[in-house]
């Protein structure tokens, strides 16, 4: 028997979306193929909320993250990370690679980067020559995530040009990209798309190929200006291969959203995590984000009490189908994280805490499951 995906990443995906990939495939040089790239790319654009261009590449997340770095700066570049966990920290290193000069802000685990912490770089001397600002929307290592829209307007102030690894939270956390000013903004498919691992995103705003124009780091496989010469053909295109298997899940995936609304989306994954939240913390377990306004709609982080070991928790899940993920990094060992996001529903939340009752049990601490679900379900019926 298969395991129940509740980590951040892979996410379940709606059986709907299993079965459109189940269609035989087509070659990706034909019209068929055009017409399904378009209808995608709007569709794209919606949950982006954007109207700037969408590329979909075939790759991990970690990719578009590279391909974030090399398409917009040259080697030398003074580039600011907002670095809040495991993924802003990788997002520097990457640029680092690349001969870009990464200032790094904030390095706790646990809280956010403000804009005011941006703002004060941006003015300082140090902060003199940046070009671009980094940030993580949903850190995923840790639950926390980023005030978008006030550090958007920091990015206008100061006139950067604005970058989001929006991998973990597009759609299920509001990113207002047109609105908010974000200048790049990538994802990947297996988390709040529903979609199985394998694509990832970028949309890219005017300032953003402004930028591309200028920027000399290498690139072939990432060259998002060469996508972009193929997706405005006539019938549009992939420079190489798609997967096209993966895009007709996309394209279903991405119907199922269109059809619940993005709004309701964000309210669903909203609830569902105060739902969580208030159960988690019922079962007399410490969340490890105690701050409401920075904890993820996404992510749920909890501290592990002194002597239970991650392992024993996560194995006990995983012998009762379900799966869930440890700390990262730093982390590792002392949390345990459990993903909300995607295609999930109260049920699933329910199931996940009573599994986390019977978990802490099975290592000898009893929790209070009964009164976690009644409050848990409580909070779900008035939100
Ligand atoms: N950024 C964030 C915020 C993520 O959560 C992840 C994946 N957990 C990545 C980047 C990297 O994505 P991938 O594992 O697909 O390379």
């Amino acid at each position: 028997k298969s395991s129940f995906l509740m980590t951040p990443g892979p996410t379940q995906v709606p059986s709907q979306v299993s079965l459109a990939m189940a269609q035989e495939i087509i070659h990706h040089r034909v019209p068929a193929f055009g017409a399904l790239l378009k209808d995608i790319t709007e569709k794209l654009q919606y949950v982006f909320q954007t109207q700037n261009d969408v590329l979909v590449f075939p790759g991990a997340g970690t990719g578009a993250m590279e391909g974030a770095i090399v398409n917009f700066f040259s080697p030398g570049d003074k580039v600011a990370f907002g670095i809040i966990g495991e993924f802003g920290s990788r997002w520097a290193k990457i640029a680092e690679i690349f001969g870009l000069q990464p200032i790094r802000l904030g390095g706790e685990w646990g809280k956010a980067v403000t804009a005011q912490d941006i703002d004060l770089l941006l003015s300082s001397e140090a902060g003199k020559g940046v070009k671009g600002v980094f940030i993580t929307h949903n850190e995923t290592s840790t639950g926390v995530y980023s005030d978008l829209k006030s550090i958007g307007e920091v990015c206008k102030k100061h006139n950067v040009l604005y970058l989001v690894d929006a991998v973990s939270s597009l759609v299920a956390i509001d990113c207002k990209t047109d609105l908010w000013g974000i200048d790049v903004v990538i994802t990947a498919s297996q988390k709040a798309l529903m979609t199985p691992p394998g694509l990832c995103f970028f949309s890219v705003s005017k300032k953003g190929w402004e930028y591309n124009q200028e920027a000399k780091c290498p690139r072939y496989y990432w060259d998002l200006a060469n996508a972009l010469k193929s997706l405005k053909k006539a019938s549009p295109e992939n420079p190489y291969t798609p997967a096209v298997t993966l895009l007709f899940g996309l394209n279903e995936a991405l119907n199922m959203i269109k059809q619940e609304g993005l709004e309701n989306v964000f309210k669903r994954h909203l609830q569902l995590s105060k739902m969580f939240r208030t159960g988690v913390e019922a079962l007399g377990l410490e969340l490890m984000v105690k701050d409401e306004k920075i904890a993820s709609p996404a992510v749920t982080s909890i501290m592990l009490p002194e002597g239970i070991e991650a392992g024993k928790i996560s194995g006990f899940f995983r012998n009762n189908g379900i799966v869930i993920a440890g700390g990262q990094g730093q982390l590792k060992g002392k949390i345990i994280r459990v993903g909300h996001l995607g295609y999930v529903d109260a049920f699933d939340i329910s199931n996940t805490l009573i599994t986390l009752g019977r978990a802490f049990k099975s290592q000898g601490k009893a929790l209070n499951t009964e009164a976690a679900l009644k409050k848990a379900w409580e909070v779900y019926e008035h939100e």
